[in-house]
Parts: C-alpha cells; structure tokens; sequence
C-alpha cells in the first residue's frame, strides 16, 4: 500500500505541552497510517542553498528556538537515521536535476522532531529531513516533492512541517486556544478550496491570488512544506484535509494528506498531471 504524504501545521514549540485539538490530533494520527520504514520530513526551520538531505545513525535534537518553558528544552526525540534512505534520496533528486548535498551530521529540528514526538512517540522509525530553498518559491518545491514521490512506494512516509498561515508579527497577546480572525480563515478557506478543487496553477500562485496571501506568509518558508507534500502526492494527488483547528488565534493547524485511498471513491477525476502540465510542472 503507497502511503499518502502529508502536510502538518507545527504551532508554537510548545504544542508538546499544551492542550489544544490540534495536539490530540497528532497523537492520534500515527495509529491511522502503515508503519512506514523510514519517516522523511521537509522541515520549514532548515533553509539551505542547495536541497540537503541528513545522514546520521542517531539524530541529535534540535532545540531550534529560545525563550520558551524549561521543560521544553529537556524534551529529546532520539530517533535513528537512515544513511540508506538518505542516498537513495539524494539519488532521487539528482536523477530528476537537481542537485543534492548531504549533512553527516545535523540531527531533527523542532519542525520535525514537535510533531513526531507526538505521532510517534516510540522514536523507534528512522527519521530523516529534506531542506527548503525559500528563494525557489512554491513550483521548486513541487517539483521536489515529484522528484522524491516514489518514496510513498518504498514505505517512506513524506511528511512536509510547516504553518497554514504563520504571521507571527500578530502571535503577542493571544491564548493558546482564541479563535482566527477572518484574514486568517479567509486565507485558509481560499487556500483549502484550491487544494480540493486542485487548482494547481493557482495554488502557485496564491501571493497574488489568496485574500490576504503575503499577510498569512510574510516569509514563504512555513508554506513551502505544503508543496513539497503536494507534489509528493504524486499525479493523482487527491488532496485530503484531515484536520483544522487554529492556536494563538493566527496559527491555523490544519494538516492534509495527499495521494491516499480515502477520496477514491468518492472521486476518482485524475485530472492533477494535466494541471500540472498546464501549470508548466511536467
Ligand atoms: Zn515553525
């Protein structure tokens, strides 16, 4: 059975700690999947040039923020690495021309190692990361999701961790559970119907299109993940949320699935290459 790749929202380094529906979410979604054999996810907190893949036999973690509770910091996710997974990433990648550095040493930052804690608390999987390149924009990360999709059938779970929306110039001031603003779920509910209505070219494009896009994303880094995702999803992408909440009023939590069984009979349109192809993504 290919697994479907997914999107997460990671919230505040404190969702760990937290109660909140998107948290209870989490921890109920490892028990939903296939046991993969490896877990790859392509973090928002790591920006390289080049897309780089790590390669360890233990994962460090990462406590990649400051200022937080003391509890959070004595929180480790010692998962192991996968070398092997990671060459045949980097293979992957550069069969499809792009180029591909790796890292023999980086561990898990808190855009991977927050929301496994949660789906797999075990932190018995391999766990490995895929870096973004921000200046690349959505379509790069599409095309990186392709590159890498037959992962699903080698029992990769493809995880792309990241925030629906992510101003954080509006975090201060709100409790951990307040409901968004409508410039926050305007944006989600555009974003939301373009990805099931797979609206491809606009989803690329969601700066100019979405109501209050570059607001939702000052910095594109939290949405790039979602792309990535996407297009690991493969052609027939049948995107799926699975969930939707928001924390701190401006962080929505949704997560999707891409490329699963779930919709299959309900609709069964393999309309995505097409749009793709129209979108120039071959
Ligand atoms: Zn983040």
């Amino acid at each position: 059975m290919t697994i479907p790749s997914l999107f997460l929202s990671h919230g505040a380094p404190t969702l760990p700690l937290t109660d909140t529906p998107a948290r209870a979410f989490l921890k109920s979604l490892g028990g939903t999947l296939p046991r993969p054999k490896a877990i790859l996810v392509v973090s928002a907190h790591w920006e390289t040039e080049v897309p780089t893949v790590n390669a360890v036999q233990w994962n460090e973690t990462i406590h990649d923020f400051y200022g937080f509770p003391r509890p959070l910091y004595d929180l480790r996710y010692a998962a192991p690495g996968s070398p092997d997974v990671a060459a045949r990433i980097a293979y992957l990648l550069k069969a499809s021309g792009f180029e591909c550095d790796i890292d023999q040493r980086r561990g898990l930052d808190h855009g991977a190692w927050v929301p496994l804690l949660l789906i797999y608390p075990q932190a018995d999987i391999p766990v490995l990361q895929l870096s973004i390149q921000p200046h690349l924009g959505p379509e790069h990360h599409v095309r990186i999701g392709r590159a890498i999709a037959a992962l699903r059938d080698e029992d990769v779970l493809i995880i792309g961790s990241g925030s629906f929306t992510h101003d954080l110039s509006e975090f201060r001031g709100h409790g951990v559970n307040d409901a968004a603003p409508s410039w926050v779920n305007d944006f989600a509910d555009w974003f939301h119907t373009a990805l099931t209505d797979e609206r491809l070219k606009d989803l690329l494009d969601y700066r100019q299109l979405a109501p209050f896009g570059r607001k939702n994303h000052p910095t594109e880094e939290h949405i790039l993940p979602l792309y990535a995702a996407l297009g690991a999803g493969g052609a027939n992408v049948h995107p799926e949320r699975l969930h939707a909440s928001a924390t701190y009023s401006i962080l929505r939590m949704d997560v999707y699935a891409f490329g699963g069984n779930a919709s299959a009979g309900v609709s069964d349109r393999k309309v995505s290459a097409d749009e793709f192809s129209a979108a120039g993504i071959g």
